[in-house]
């Protein structure tokens, strides 16, 4: 029970949960699409088997791959890991920086993250596990953990999300 107990509060989350299900622009009609893995693995590096769908033109892929390289995209746009699509959710934003997500539930954690206070951050220390939880938080960029670029993040990540909204 204790290990239990020690392995779910050891968990953290990094960037590859996010990259088992990502939104991508459909290569045949520019709508929003979807690559995701079908080996039913909540893990990004067991999954083997991959499947990009569009919902809107019904176009298809699978492809058979142990990719396990994630790229951030510091020439040009970022794209999904298995096929090469460029991700639908990215914006440039502060001048010229570019902020990405694989899927809204990610965009949604960088949101989070963006719109917390020092003082929620210092809540999360004083509860003793703050730091194994930001590990992920760590490693984004400085200037996204920016207060000056609050506002225009925040404002560029709803942009995002109604441009899915708003997709047919
Ligand atoms: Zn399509």
């Amino acid at each position: 029970m204790a290990d239990r107990w020690k392995v779910f509060r050891d968990r953290q989350i990094t960037v590859h949960d996010f990259a088992r299900d990502v939104l991508v622009v459909c290569p045949r009609c520019a709508r929003p699409a979807r690559v995701f893995a079908t080996d039913g693995t909540e893990n990004f590096y067991r999954a083997r088997h991959w499947r990009m769908v569009c919902p809107t033109c019904g176009y298809h892929q699978d492809k058979t791959s142990n990719c396990r390289t994630i790229s951030t995209g510091r020439h040009g746009g970022v794209a999904d890991p298995m096929f090469g699509l460029p991700l639908r959710l990215q914006k440039s934003c502060c001048g010229g920086k570019l902020l990405w997500a694989f899927n809204l539930e990610h965009l949604s954690f960088v949101e989070s993250f963006v719109a917390a206070t020092i003082r929620e951050r210092s809540d999360a220390v004083r509860a003793g596990d703050g730091y194994r939880r930001m590990s992920m938080i760590a490693k984004l960029p400085s200037w996204l953990k920016s207060a000056k670029h609050r506002d225009e993040i925040l404002k560029v990540i709803q942009k995002l999300k109604d441009s899915i909204i708003a997709a047919p």
